[in-house]
């Protein structure tokens, strides 16, 4: 075994995601990383196609990003954010809500996407209480094969089965799940889709604070992308039935979709919205929740009269400079123009792996390119053969995919792509 790429200490002691103590998958070390490369510790150079979970949306060691991490380090990396403000929160806010529909006006800044998640839920129920007088609405809607975080709430509404979490079972708080609507995002609606909903709202909204959903692209659950009218349809029964509806843009945010953020596909504003992951161009942890008025003020009318949340780090000042940097290059670049060019090109070089055996699907949204196989990859078999490629691919379940970060050159594309299908071509992924 190389020891440059393979640490024993780190085999032997540290938790890496979702793998054995006894046996785990096998951990690269890395050295550095560099627009859309990472450099390993034995000198070789991946093509990223991961974002570093979707996160790094302009590259790595950015030289805007840099420069703000390191004005902002001279100033105070951090400062509590009870009775105390700063510019670099206060100008994040006010590019947030210049991205957000103009419904959003209030901002809660969390220190991850599972954090944001639970105070987005927290916010529901306060504002669903309140609103409604009656202290039964506060459970959570949701649909099969979704993902919001590993905190224990964000778990409760994840796909029991896809979403990592059923070694929890009943330690977990029971929420009511719908089926996955089956209509896909380019293709026809289904009304059927929608009839669950109708039926779980006809009878059960007086216990249901809110409905919690990925908009459009369901992400860790099973990457898949689903019919934008099912979310207008949800919007009205929402609306209908007293329930409020959050939207987790978490993977979703700062044009990963092909917009903004994923709603725009459907003109559907929610009433909570979560971001996180490329708000601070995958630097630094930070998440945000962003509610209207109306949920702030009905939230502020309850019984408590405050939101009951306020962690250590919040709107930590270092974080919010640098996604103060990361929103202004969204803004100033053509981010539309850019995701635009790299979704027709991942239609154009991923179409030749339809058809191949063990593929099931193929799927194009934004930078989201995915190939869905016929039967759980082998992750660790998978990942050697990448490395030997000099590209770096992580799938899970069924899925094999790109998301690259928004900087990667066409040739990189061509590579990512071409490796990818090439490896399912010969067989090794089981
Ligand atoms: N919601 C969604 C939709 C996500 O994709 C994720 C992370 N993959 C989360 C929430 C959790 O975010 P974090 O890992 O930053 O806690």
């Amino acid at each position: 075994m190389d020891t440059a790429l393979f640490d024993k200490f780190d085999r032997e002691h540290l938790w890496h995601p979702y793998t054995s103590a006894i046996d785990p998958l096998p951990t690269y070390k890395v050295a550095g990383a560099r627009g859309n490369r990472i450099t390993l510790a034995d000198g070789c150079e991946l093509i990223d196609g991961m974002s570093s979970w979707w996160c790094v949306i302009h590259g790595y060691n950015h030289p805007v990003l840099n420069a703000a991490a390191a004005a902002q380090i001279e100033k105070m990396s951090h400062v509590m954010f009870g009775g105390l403000t700063h510019d670099p929160a206060i100008e994040l806010g006010k590019l947030l809500l210049d991205m957000c529909p103009p419904e959003m006006n209030n901002i809660f800044f969390a220190d991850s996407g599972s954090v944001s998640v639970e105070v987005a839920l927290k916010v529901a129920i306060q504002a669903a209480v309140s609103r409604s007088g009656s202290h039964e609405k506060t459970n959570f809607a949701t649909i099969r094969s979704g993902y919001h975080g590993d905190t224990w709430n964000a778990m409760s509404v994840c796909d029991p089965v896809t979403g990592m979490h059923g070694a929890f079972g009943a330690a977990l708080p029971k929420r009511f799940f719908l089926p996955q609507p089956r209509s896909r995002f380019d293709g026809e609606w289904d009304p059927a889709d929608i009839e669950p909903l109708r039926d779980l709202l006809g009878k059960r909204s007086s216990e249901i604070a809110a409905l919690i959903l990925e908009p459009i692209v369901q992400g860790a659950g099973g990457m898949w992308f689903y019919h934008p009218e099912y979310l207008r349809q949800a919007r009205r029964l929402c609306d209908e039935h007293g329930v409020y509806l959050i939207f987790d843009e978490i993977a979703t945010g700062f044009w990963r979709t092909g917009r903004c953020f994923a709603q725009e596909h459907a003109g559907v504003v929610p009433d909570i919205m979560t971001v996180g992951k490329g708000l601070t161009g995958g630097y630094l942890t930070l998440a945000a929740v962003i509610t209207t008025r109306e949920v702030a003020e009905t939230l502020s009318r309850g019984e408590a009269g405050v939101l009951m949340h306020g962690p250590t780090f919040m709107a930590n000042p270092l974080a919010c400079a640098v996604a103060c940097a990361s929103l202004r290059l969204v803004r100033e670049q053509d981010t539309a123009g850019v995701v635009a060019r790299i979704e027709n090109r991942l239609k154009t070089l991923l179409e030749p792996a339809r058809g191949l055996a063990g593929v099931a699907d193929v799927r194009v949204l934004g930078t989201i390119g995915v190939i869905e196989v016929d039967d759980n990859v082998n992750v660790g078999v998978f990942q050697k053969e990448c490395v030997k490629r000099g590209v770096w691919i992580r799938p899970f379940g069924r899925n094999i995919y790109v998301m690259p970060p928004y900087v990667t050159p066409e040739e990189d594309l061509e590579t990512l792509c071409r490796e990818m299908t090439d490896i399912i071509r010969e067989g090794k992924w089981k």
